[in-house]
Protein backbone atom coordinates (compact mmCIF):
# COMPACT_ATOMS: atom_id res chain seq x y z
CA UNK A 1 0.00 0.00 0.00
CA UNK A 2 1.62 3.14 -1.34
CA UNK A 3 0.72 6.91 -0.25
CA UNK A 4 -0.15 8.62 -2.98
CA UNK A 5 -0.79 12.07 -3.75
CA UNK A 6 -2.91 12.66 -7.24
CA UNK A 7 -2.78 16.74 -8.42
CA UNK A 8 -5.23 17.45 -11.48
CA UNK A 9 -5.17 20.40 -13.43
CA UNK A 10 -7.86 23.13 -14.11
CA UNK A 11 -8.71 20.83 -17.52
CA UNK A 12 -8.85 17.58 -16.18
CA UNK A 13 -11.74 19.19 -13.55
CA UNK A 14 -12.59 21.56 -16.40
CA UNK A 15 -16.69 20.22 -16.17
CA UNK A 16 -19.24 17.96 -14.21
CA UNK A 17 -18.34 14.64 -16.35
CA UNK A 18 -14.71 15.65 -15.66
CA UNK A 19 -14.91 15.66 -12.71
CA UNK A 20 -16.85 12.45 -12.46
CA UNK A 21 -13.85 11.02 -14.78
CA UNK A 22 -11.27 11.97 -12.18
CA UNK A 23 -13.73 11.05 -9.06
CA UNK A 24 -13.38 7.40 -10.98
CA UNK A 25 -9.59 7.45 -11.22
CA UNK A 26 -8.91 8.12 -7.27
CA UNK A 27 -11.65 5.93 -6.68
CA UNK A 28 -9.21 3.15 -8.06
CA UNK A 29 -6.54 4.26 -6.75
CA UNK A 30 -8.22 3.83 -3.35
CA UNK A 31 -10.21 0.26 -4.01
CA UNK A 32 -6.22 -0.96 -4.93
CA UNK A 33 -5.65 -0.36 -1.29
CA UNK A 34 -3.68 3.13 -1.80
CA UNK A 35 -4.09 6.13 0.52
CA UNK A 36 -4.98 9.27 -1.98
CA UNK A 37 -4.30 12.70 -1.14
CA UNK A 38 -5.82 14.81 -4.48
CA UNK A 39 -4.79 18.06 -5.18
CA UNK A 40 -7.01 19.98 -7.54
CA UNK A 41 -7.29 23.46 -9.30
CA UNK A 42 -9.80 25.98 -10.22
CA UNK A 43 -11.78 24.67 -13.24
CA UNK A 44 -10.10 25.63 -16.58
CA UNK A 45 -10.54 29.24 -17.29
CA UNK A 46 -11.96 29.93 -13.91
CA UNK A 47 -8.93 31.62 -12.56
CA UNK A 48 -9.00 33.89 -15.61
CA UNK A 49 -12.52 35.04 -15.07
CA UNK A 50 -12.06 35.92 -11.69
CA UNK A 51 -8.71 38.12 -12.50
CA UNK A 52 -10.93 39.55 -14.99
CA UNK A 53 -14.15 40.23 -12.72
CA UNK A 54 -11.41 41.97 -10.35
CA UNK A 55 -9.94 44.33 -12.94
CA UNK A 56 -13.42 45.55 -13.76
CA UNK A 57 -13.65 46.91 -10.11
CA UNK A 58 -9.79 48.19 -10.33
CA UNK A 59 -7.58 48.39 -13.19
CA UNK A 60 -4.61 47.36 -10.18
CA UNK A 61 -6.85 45.50 -7.74
CA UNK A 62 -5.47 45.32 -4.11
CA UNK A 63 -3.38 41.66 -4.11
CA UNK A 64 -5.10 41.25 -0.40
CA UNK A 65 -8.75 41.36 -2.12
CA UNK A 66 -7.17 39.60 -5.54
CA UNK A 67 -5.91 36.77 -3.08
CA UNK A 68 -9.37 35.80 -1.50
CA UNK A 69 -11.12 35.98 -4.96
CA UNK A 70 -8.86 33.99 -6.52
CA UNK A 71 -8.73 31.26 -4.02
CA UNK A 72 -12.87 30.58 -4.50
CA UNK A 73 -11.47 28.67 -8.00
CA UNK A 74 -9.98 26.07 -5.78
CA UNK A 75 -12.58 25.86 -3.22
CA UNK A 76 -15.44 25.18 -5.99
CA UNK A 77 -13.31 22.12 -7.49
CA UNK A 78 -12.59 20.55 -4.12
CA UNK A 79 -16.37 20.65 -3.02
CA UNK A 80 -17.09 18.96 -6.14
CA UNK A 81 -14.77 16.31 -5.93
CA UNK A 82 -15.55 15.62 -2.88
CA UNK A 83 -19.01 15.14 -3.67
CA UNK A 84 -18.18 13.21 -6.75
CA UNK A 85 -16.20 10.76 -5.01
CA UNK A 86 -19.11 10.37 -2.01
CA UNK A 87 -21.56 9.67 -5.02
CA UNK A 88 -19.22 6.47 -5.98
CA UNK A 89 -19.97 5.43 -2.34
CA UNK A 90 -16.28 6.28 -1.03
CA UNK A 91 -15.71 8.48 1.84
CA UNK A 92 -13.68 11.84 0.91
CA UNK A 93 -12.94 15.45 2.85
CA UNK A 94 -12.29 18.52 0.37
CA UNK A 95 -9.66 20.85 2.84
CA UNK A 96 -8.77 24.34 1.65
CA UNK A 97 -5.35 25.75 2.00
CA UNK A 98 -6.12 27.11 5.49
CA UNK A 99 -7.71 24.10 6.77
CA UNK A 100 -4.78 21.95 5.98
CA UNK A 101 -2.68 24.07 7.22
CA UNK A 102 -0.21 25.38 4.20
CA UNK A 103 1.51 28.14 6.07
CA UNK A 104 2.33 31.26 3.49
CA UNK A 105 4.94 34.02 3.89
CA UNK A 106 2.46 37.28 3.57
CA UNK A 107 3.33 38.08 -0.23
CA UNK A 108 -0.18 38.40 -1.86
CA UNK A 109 -0.49 36.50 -5.28
CA UNK A 110 3.11 34.79 -5.16
CA UNK A 111 3.19 33.79 -1.81
CA UNK A 112 5.84 31.12 -0.96
CA UNK A 113 5.04 28.26 1.56
CA UNK A 114 6.93 28.25 4.78
CA UNK A 115 5.57 25.11 6.16
CA UNK A 116 2.89 22.33 5.87
CA UNK A 117 0.86 21.19 9.15
CA UNK A 118 -0.51 18.06 7.65
CA UNK A 119 -2.12 16.78 10.41
CA UNK A 120 -5.29 17.43 9.65
CA UNK A 121 -5.04 15.20 6.29
CA UNK A 122 -3.63 12.89 7.66
CA UNK A 123 -6.12 11.96 10.55
CA UNK A 124 -8.77 11.93 7.68
CA UNK A 125 -6.67 9.55 6.37
CA UNK A 126 -6.52 7.22 8.89
CA UNK A 127 -9.85 7.39 9.19
CA UNK A 128 -10.10 6.15 5.83
CA UNK A 129 -11.14 9.08 4.04
CA UNK A 130 -9.29 10.76 0.84
CA UNK A 131 -8.58 14.01 1.40
CA UNK A 132 -9.26 16.69 -1.38
CA UNK A 133 -6.76 19.90 -0.95
CA UNK A 134 -7.64 23.03 -2.51
CA UNK A 135 -4.29 23.69 -4.90
CA UNK A 136 -2.94 27.32 -5.16
CA UNK A 137 -3.95 28.52 -1.80
CA UNK A 138 -2.13 28.68 1.40
CA UNK A 139 -2.57 31.13 5.10
CA UNK A 140 -0.14 33.77 6.20
CA UNK A 141 0.76 33.96 9.89
CA UNK A 142 -1.95 36.85 9.98
CA UNK A 143 -4.42 34.44 9.07
CA UNK A 144 -4.98 36.11 5.71
CA UNK A 145 -5.53 34.01 2.32
CA UNK A 146 -2.49 34.01 -0.15
CA UNK A 147 -2.24 32.24 -3.49
CA UNK A 148 1.07 30.59 -4.64
CA UNK A 149 1.81 32.44 -8.36
CA UNK A 150 -0.13 30.86 -11.44
CA UNK A 151 -0.11 27.08 -12.20
CA UNK A 152 0.77 27.10 -8.33
CA UNK A 153 -1.45 24.23 -7.84
CA UNK A 154 1.66 21.94 -8.63
CA UNK A 155 3.93 23.29 -6.11
CA UNK A 156 0.57 22.56 -3.67
CA UNK A 157 0.60 18.92 -4.56
CA UNK A 158 4.73 18.59 -4.42
CA UNK A 159 4.92 20.35 -1.25
CA UNK A 160 2.03 18.11 0.43
CA UNK A 161 3.99 14.99 -1.05
CA UNK A 162 6.96 16.24 0.63
CA UNK A 163 5.42 17.00 4.16
CA UNK A 164 3.65 13.34 3.89
CA UNK A 165 6.56 11.48 1.97
CA UNK A 166 4.42 10.28 -0.29
CA UNK A 167 5.72 7.59 -2.73
CA UNK A 168 4.90 9.84 -5.45
CA UNK A 169 3.46 12.75 -6.69
CA UNK A 170 1.22 11.95 -10.12
CA UNK A 171 0.46 15.45 -11.74
CA UNK A 172 -2.24 14.51 -14.26
CA UNK A 173 -2.49 16.98 -16.89
CA UNK A 174 -4.00 17.60 -20.66
CA UNK A 175 -0.71 15.92 -22.13
CA UNK A 176 0.52 12.33 -22.10
CA UNK A 177 4.04 13.76 -20.47
CA UNK A 178 6.98 15.87 -20.79
CA UNK A 179 8.16 16.43 -25.00
CA UNK A 180 11.05 16.99 -26.50
CA UNK A 181 9.08 20.17 -27.71
CA UNK A 182 5.63 21.67 -27.94
CA UNK A 183 4.08 19.11 -30.00
CA UNK A 184 1.83 21.81 -31.28
CA UNK A 185 4.92 23.45 -33.30
CA UNK A 186 6.59 20.12 -33.59
CA UNK A 187 4.47 16.61 -34.65
CA UNK A 188 7.24 14.43 -34.29
CA UNK A 189 8.26 15.75 -30.54
CA UNK A 190 8.66 12.84 -28.75
CA UNK A 191 7.31 12.09 -25.27
CA UNK A 192 10.08 11.29 -22.39
CA UNK A 193 10.08 8.77 -20.30
CA UNK A 194 12.55 10.24 -17.86
CA UNK A 195 13.94 13.91 -16.99
CA UNK A 196 16.24 14.87 -14.27
CA UNK A 197 14.90 17.59 -11.77
CA UNK A 198 17.30 19.92 -12.96
CA UNK A 199 16.60 19.33 -16.65
CA UNK A 200 12.81 19.82 -15.94
CA UNK A 201 13.50 22.68 -13.63
CA UNK A 202 15.15 24.37 -16.58
CA UNK A 203 12.50 23.47 -19.15
CA UNK A 204 9.79 24.57 -16.68
CA UNK A 205 11.59 28.13 -16.25
CA UNK A 206 12.52 28.52 -19.57
CA UNK A 207 8.38 28.02 -20.78
CA UNK A 208 7.33 24.97 -21.13
CA UNK A 209 3.99 24.75 -19.15
CA UNK A 210 3.49 21.46 -18.47
CA UNK A 211 4.98 21.89 -15.06
CA UNK A 212 5.09 25.20 -12.71
CA UNK A 213 8.76 25.87 -11.60
CA UNK A 214 8.54 26.44 -8.29
CA UNK A 215 6.75 23.51 -8.06
CA UNK A 216 9.99 21.54 -10.09
CA UNK A 217 12.24 23.49 -7.62
CA UNK A 218 10.51 21.73 -4.26
CA UNK A 219 10.65 18.59 -5.82
CA UNK A 220 14.34 18.59 -6.42
CA UNK A 221 14.89 19.87 -3.06
CA UNK A 222 13.06 17.31 -1.19
CA UNK A 223 13.92 14.07 -3.79
CA UNK A 224 9.98 13.81 -4.41
CA UNK A 225 8.88 11.74 -7.35
CA UNK A 226 6.91 13.47 -9.55
CA UNK A 227 5.05 11.55 -12.81
CA UNK A 228 3.65 13.67 -15.14
CA UNK A 229 1.02 12.04 -16.68
CA UNK A 230 -2.31 12.17 -18.80
CA UNK A 231 -6.41 12.18 -17.33
CA UNK A 232 -7.62 11.38 -20.39
CA UNK A 233 -5.84 7.84 -20.94
CA UNK A 234 -3.68 5.09 -18.85
CA UNK A 235 -0.21 5.66 -20.90
CA UNK A 236 2.79 6.30 -18.10
CA UNK A 237 4.02 9.56 -18.67
CA UNK A 238 7.51 11.24 -17.32
CA UNK A 239 9.06 10.71 -14.48
CA UNK A 240 10.88 13.55 -13.11
CA UNK A 241 13.63 12.19 -11.30
CA UNK A 242 17.24 12.32 -9.76
CA UNK A 243 19.64 12.92 -12.49
CA UNK A 244 21.45 9.84 -12.85
CA UNK A 245 24.70 9.09 -15.36
CA UNK A 246 23.10 7.50 -18.42
CA UNK A 247 20.84 10.29 -18.66
CA UNK A 248 24.53 12.73 -19.66
CA UNK A 249 24.56 10.67 -22.56
CA UNK A 250 22.22 12.59 -24.42
CA UNK A 251 23.12 16.27 -24.96
CA UNK A 252 19.76 18.05 -25.84
CA UNK A 253 16.91 16.42 -23.72
CA UNK A 254 14.56 19.08 -24.79
CA UNK A 255 13.83 22.11 -26.45
CA UNK A 256 11.46 25.44 -24.87
CA UNK A 257 10.28 28.84 -25.78
CA UNK A 258 8.81 31.37 -24.21
CA UNK A 259 7.12 34.55 -25.54
CA UNK A 260 5.86 36.49 -22.65
CA UNK A 261 9.11 37.96 -21.81
CA UNK A 262 9.84 41.59 -23.37
CA UNK A 263 13.35 43.61 -23.83
CA UNK A 264 14.44 46.74 -22.64
CA UNK A 265 17.81 48.45 -23.54
CA UNK A 266 18.94 52.15 -21.62
CA UNK A 267 21.35 53.66 -23.72
CA UNK A 268 24.27 55.63 -22.60
CA UNK A 269 24.29 54.54 -19.26
CA UNK A 270 27.13 55.90 -17.04
CA UNK A 271 30.01 53.20 -16.75
CA UNK A 272 30.41 54.38 -13.64
CA UNK A 273 30.05 51.73 -10.78
CA UNK A 274 27.11 50.85 -8.58
CA UNK A 275 25.20 52.08 -11.79
CA UNK A 276 23.58 48.33 -12.43
CA UNK A 277 23.22 48.39 -9.02
CA UNK A 278 20.72 51.09 -8.86
CA UNK A 279 18.87 50.36 -11.91
CA UNK A 280 18.86 46.81 -10.95
CA UNK A 281 17.73 47.48 -7.00
CA UNK A 282 14.59 49.46 -8.45
CA UNK A 283 13.84 46.60 -10.50
CA UNK A 284 13.52 44.51 -7.69
CA UNK A 285 12.46 46.53 -5.01
CA UNK A 286 8.95 46.02 -7.13
CA UNK A 287 9.02 42.62 -7.43
CA UNK A 288 9.77 42.18 -10.84
CA UNK A 289 11.96 39.41 -11.80
CA UNK A 290 14.84 40.65 -14.30
CA UNK A 291 15.91 37.32 -16.47
CA UNK A 292 18.89 38.30 -19.22
CA UNK A 293 20.81 41.25 -18.78
CA UNK A 294 23.32 42.27 -21.41
CA UNK A 295 25.73 45.18 -21.28
CA UNK A 296 28.03 46.62 -23.83
CA UNK A 297 30.65 49.05 -23.20
CA UNK A 298 30.88 51.91 -25.47
CA UNK A 299 34.16 53.91 -26.30
CA UNK A 300 33.32 57.05 -24.84
CA UNK A 301 32.70 55.72 -21.56
CA UNK A 302 29.05 55.03 -21.42
CA UNK A 303 27.17 51.45 -21.93
CA UNK A 304 23.81 50.19 -23.11
CA UNK A 305 22.10 48.13 -21.44
CA UNK A 306 19.28 45.57 -21.94
CA UNK A 307 17.53 43.00 -19.78
CA UNK A 308 14.22 41.28 -20.41
CA UNK A 309 11.03 40.96 -17.64
CA UNK A 310 8.02 39.24 -18.23
CA UNK A 311 5.58 41.19 -20.15
CA UNK A 312 3.10 41.56 -17.66
CA UNK A 313 5.90 44.05 -15.83
CA UNK A 314 6.71 45.48 -19.32
CA UNK A 315 4.98 48.63 -18.63
CA UNK A 316 5.67 48.87 -15.03
CA UNK A 317 9.60 48.65 -15.89
CA UNK A 318 9.66 51.27 -18.07
CA UNK A 319 8.42 53.59 -15.64
CA UNK A 320 10.56 52.85 -13.35
CA UNK A 321 13.38 53.04 -15.45
CA UNK A 322 12.56 56.64 -17.07
CA UNK A 323 12.07 57.61 -13.26
CA UNK A 324 16.19 57.27 -12.53
CA UNK A 325 16.98 57.78 -16.20
CA UNK A 326 19.25 61.00 -14.95
CA UNK A 327 20.36 59.31 -11.56
CA UNK A 328 22.05 56.75 -13.81
CA UNK A 329 23.18 59.20 -16.37
CA UNK A 330 21.34 57.77 -19.21
CA UNK A 331 19.88 58.65 -22.71
CA UNK A 332 16.63 57.27 -23.44
CA UNK A 333 14.44 54.08 -22.69
CA UNK A 334 13.96 51.37 -25.53
CA UNK A 335 11.22 48.61 -25.47
CA UNK A 336 10.45 45.67 -27.83
CA UNK A 337 7.61 43.31 -26.62
CA UNK A 338 7.89 41.16 -29.83
CA UNK A 339 10.64 39.03 -28.79
CA UNK A 340 11.07 34.88 -27.85
CA UNK A 341 13.07 33.23 -26.20
CA UNK A 342 14.17 29.90 -27.37
CA UNK A 343 16.19 27.52 -25.37
CA UNK A 344 18.39 23.95 -25.44
CA UNK A 345 18.31 21.99 -22.31
CA UNK A 346 20.28 18.69 -21.70
CA UNK A 347 22.98 17.56 -18.57
CA UNK A 348 24.77 16.27 -21.43
CA UNK A 349 26.13 19.53 -22.22
CA UNK A 350 28.62 19.32 -19.19
CA UNK A 351 30.18 16.94 -20.49
CA UNK A 352 30.08 17.74 -24.81
CA UNK A 353 31.23 20.69 -26.66
CA UNK A 354 30.40 22.80 -29.47
CA UNK A 355 26.64 22.93 -28.43
CA UNK A 356 25.83 26.63 -28.40
CA UNK A 357 28.03 26.66 -31.55
CA UNK A 358 25.36 24.36 -33.04
CA UNK A 359 22.51 25.92 -32.20
CA UNK A 360 23.90 29.72 -33.35
CA UNK A 361 24.90 27.99 -36.60
CA UNK A 362 21.46 26.39 -36.98
CA UNK A 363 19.61 29.30 -36.03
CA UNK A 364 22.24 31.69 -38.95
CA UNK A 365 21.13 28.84 -41.58
CA UNK A 366 17.30 30.07 -41.30
CA UNK A 367 18.46 33.42 -41.17
CA UNK A 368 17.34 34.21 -37.47
CA UNK A 369 19.02 36.85 -36.16
CA UNK A 370 20.25 36.44 -32.14
CA UNK A 371 19.09 40.06 -30.07
CA UNK A 372 20.78 38.34 -26.73
CA UNK A 373 22.44 35.08 -25.50
CA UNK A 374 22.64 33.75 -22.52
CA UNK A 375 24.04 30.40 -21.25
CA UNK A 376 24.01 27.79 -17.93
CA UNK A 377 25.75 24.74 -17.30
CA UNK A 378 22.95 22.94 -19.16
CA UNK A 379 21.00 24.76 -21.17
CA UNK A 380 21.83 27.59 -23.78
CA UNK A 381 18.99 30.32 -24.57
CA UNK A 382 18.37 33.02 -27.50
CA UNK A 383 16.38 35.77 -27.80
CA UNK A 384 14.97 36.15 -30.99
CA UNK A 385 12.11 38.00 -32.70
CA UNK A 386 8.66 36.71 -32.06
CA UNK A 387 7.91 36.14 -35.48
CA UNK A 388 10.39 33.46 -36.07
CA UNK A 389 9.84 31.10 -32.83
CA UNK A 390 8.28 27.94 -34.20
CA UNK A 391 10.45 28.39 -37.08
CA UNK A 392 13.55 28.00 -34.50
CA UNK A 393 12.06 25.59 -32.28
CA UNK A 394 11.56 22.74 -35.47
CA UNK A 395 15.17 23.48 -36.96
CA UNK A 396 16.87 23.15 -33.90
CA UNK A 397 14.56 19.83 -32.64
CA UNK A 398 15.71 18.28 -36.48
CA UNK A 399 19.47 19.77 -35.97
CA UNK A 400 19.39 17.72 -32.43
CA UNK A 401 17.97 15.07 -33.27
CA UNK A 402 15.32 14.84 -31.18
CA UNK A 403 12.58 12.81 -32.96
CA UNK A 404 14.28 9.75 -32.97
CA UNK A 405 14.95 7.94 -29.47
CA UNK A 406 18.16 9.71 -27.99
CA UNK A 407 21.27 8.75 -29.21
CA UNK A 408 23.99 7.84 -26.95
CA UNK A 409 27.41 9.66 -27.82
CA UNK A 410 30.39 9.23 -26.82
CA UNK A 411 31.56 11.44 -24.41
CA UNK A 412 34.37 14.11 -25.69
N1 LIG B 1 -5.90 27.95 -10.75
C1 LIG B 1 -4.58 28.47 -10.67
C2 LIG B 1 -4.12 29.00 -12.03
O1 LIG B 1 -4.88 28.94 -12.99
C3 LIG B 1 -3.61 27.49 -10.12
C4 LIG B 1 -3.42 26.26 -10.96
O2 LIG B 1 -4.24 25.91 -11.77
O3 LIG B 1 -2.40 25.58 -10.78
O4 LIG B 1 -3.05 29.49 -12.16
MG1 LIG C 1 -1.02 23.93 -14.54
Amino acid sequence: MALIVQKYGGTSVGDVDRIKNVARRVTLARAAGHDVIVVVSAMAGETDRLIGLAQKMAERPDERELDVILATGEQVSIGLLSLAIQGLGYRARSFTGSQVRIQTDDVHTKARIVSIDADRVRQALAEGEIAIVAGFQGVSAEDEITTLGRGGSDLTAVAMAAALAADVCEIYTDVDGVYTADPNIVPEARKLDRISYDEMLELASLGAKVLQTRSVEYAKNYLVPVHVRSSFNDNPGTMVVKEDTTMEKVVVSGIAYNKQEAKITITRVADRPSIAATLFGRVAEANIVVDMIVQNISQDGSTDISFTVPKTDYARTQEIVRVILKEIGADKVIGDDKIAKVSIVGVGMRTHSGVAAKMFETLGREKINILMISTSEIKVSCVIEAKYTELAVRVLHEAFGLAREAVVEDTV
